[in-house]
């Protein structure tokens, strides 16, 4: 194609990192046309991770509440059945919904959307493979890499999806398995151990590390949120690492641990594991040896503080390239990047990403952990505030759980904010707030929380931490 028909903008992978670029980028007024070969948009997030997974934490909770939290709230219900065939169902809709909805915002925003996969021709044109057959290619001024990452796969245990299981299994399975073994215990493996715990399920979430809930969550939250979790029925084995594993049969799958210190070797069986020991960065079939980008050892693109690889008009964004793989992370990085094109400047605050682990209660958390602090050698103080000592947990009988912040002694400022408790993940968004504004622990101490709110938990750990509480 000649220059004169260049795109202002090629996007591959139509993700939350390609898509939001994509509708970013048609509000600026450019030519856009994003690539995308999944068949629908939204990506890992809104196919087989975020949205469905939460779909399902949702109703596994209201079923499991249903069946063990009622009694003594004064609901008496009859016979409680799960139907499991209509909660996926259900999930499917909301997927549905959702990536319909990102079409038509793509259309809205005049970006041209091509079903197929995208590969480097050169450094300006993107071949496309189409999903209906044939072949097309595009030529970009700017091109965008926002092909996302893929299941970490364990080694001698290869994914059916049936048996041996991913998130995306995970997400999907037709029975409730009778014994499952999860392997990781970060997000994904709690999430999905909750699921299916919740919906009867034996669950054994096997750790590496001494610690759960995977790289940045507090080590007082995290041994915490375990404490909880067991409460709830799952049994955990941390300081212990899977060695291998064998399919022995459609329904019966065998795995090595041994301790991470040496000890006892043991052999677990289920009828389902789960592999969750990370995700990786997904290059696959982009052709980047056709344009002599290079990755890192742990096969990120390798870019600059303004998203630019090696050759300045290709940049990269979200899974792909470093920084935690969140989902809304890539959207801040989607929408940066469009205004680096665009303007020459974008902004994302890498110190005040927060994150949420959707178990019941939620688990959220924004800047710095303690153990960070301590390994930085950076001073700090604490507050805490129990939910068990605020109004609306005692009323609403949900008491598990607290608020943590941590503040510089001198100047006051926050540090880090983590949080156990119903609300968590929205919670998180009002530290976030601080913590991007530069707060103080006073700051939000001396602002008004309405009354009877978990949010004033919130307030009352930041009074905890350069003074007192009133409840505690
Ligand atoms: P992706 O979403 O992976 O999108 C990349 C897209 O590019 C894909 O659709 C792929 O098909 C396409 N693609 C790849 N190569 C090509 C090519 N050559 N041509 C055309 N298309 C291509 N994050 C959160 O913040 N909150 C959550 O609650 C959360 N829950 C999760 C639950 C699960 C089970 C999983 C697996 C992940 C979860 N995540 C969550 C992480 C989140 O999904 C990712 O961080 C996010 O999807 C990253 O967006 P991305 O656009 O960079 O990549
Ligand atoms: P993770 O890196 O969070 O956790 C993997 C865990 O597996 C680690 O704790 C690790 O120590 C453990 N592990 C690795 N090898 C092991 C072995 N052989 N035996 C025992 N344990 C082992 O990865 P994940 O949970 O797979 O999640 C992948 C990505 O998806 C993460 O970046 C996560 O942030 C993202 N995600 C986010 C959300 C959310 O925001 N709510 C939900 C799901 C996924």
């Amino acid at each position: 194609a000649s220059e004169s028909e260049a795109r202002d903008l090629v996007i591959i992978g139509g993700g939350v990192a390609g898509y939001v670029a994509a509708i970013k980028a048609g509000q600026e007024g450019m030519k856009v046309t994003c690539i995308e070969k999944r068949g629908t948009l939204g990506g890992t997030c809104l196919n087989v991770g975020c949205i469905p997974s939460k779909s399902l934490l949702n109703n596994s909770h209201l079923y499991h509440q249903i069946l063990h939290d009622t009694k003594h709230r004064g609901i008496e219900v009859g016979d409680v059945k799960l139907n499991l065939a209509q909660l996926m169902k259900a999930k499917d809709t909301s997927v549905t919904g959702l990536t319909k909805g990102v079409e038509f915002l793509l259309k809205k925003n005049g970006v041209e959307y091509i079903k197929g996969t995208g590969s480097f021709q050169d450094e300006h044109t993107v071949k496309v493979e189409l999903n209906d057959g044939g072949e097309t290619s595009v030529t970009g001024k700017n091109i965008l890499i926002a092909t996302g990452s893929e299941v970490t796969p364990f080694p001698g245990l290869t994914i059916d999806e049936q048996t041996v299981i991913s998130s995306t299994g995970a997400i999907a399975l037709e029975k409730v398995p009778e014994k499952m073994i999860v392997i990781g215990g970060g997000i994904i493996g709690l999430e999905m151990a909750s699921v299916w715990s919740r919906l009867g399920a034996q669950v054994t979430v096997v750790e590496y590390l001494d610690q759960i809930g995977g790289p940045g969550m507090d080590t007082e939250i995290a041994k915490s949120i375990q404490k909880i979790l067991k409460k709830q029925g799952i049994i955990f084995k941390t300081g212990t690492k899977v060695v291998s594993g064998e399919k022995i049969s459609s329904n019966e799958v065998k795995v090595e641990v041994d301790s991470a210190k040496g000890g006892k070797p043991e052999t677990l069986d289920a009828d389902v594991v789960l592999v969750a020991i990370g995700r990786r960065p997904y290059t696959g079939g982009l052709g980047l040896e056709n344009i002599g980008l290079e990755l890192d050892d742990r096969g990120r693109v390798i870019i600059d503080s303004e998203y630019r690889t090696k050759i300045p008009h290709i940049r990269c964004v979200g899974d792909v390239t470093f920084g935690p793989m969140l989902a809304h992370k890539a959207e801040e990085e989607a929408v940066a990047v469009v205004e680096y094109i665009k303007k020459g400047y974008g902004h994302v605050n890498y110190g005040c990403i927060p994150a949420v682990m959707y178990t019941f209660p939620e688990v959220a958390w924004v800047g710095q952990s303690e153990q960070d602090l301590k390994k930085a050698g950076i001073p700090y103080r604490v507050g805490t505030f129990p939910f068990s000592a605020n109004s609306r947990a005692k009323t609403n009988l949900d008491t598990d759980g607290m608020v943590k912040m941590l503040a510089d002694p001198e100047t006051d400022r926050i540090l880090g904010i983590h949080i156990i408790g119903p609300n968590a993940g929205e919670m998180i968004a009002e530290g976030t707030l601080a913590l991007e504004y530069g707060a103080s622990s006073e700051d939000i101490a001396r602002t008004c929380h309405a009354h009877p709110t978990l949010a004033e938990a919130f307030k009352e750990a930041a009074m905890a931490t350069h003074g007192k509480a009133i409840h505690y």
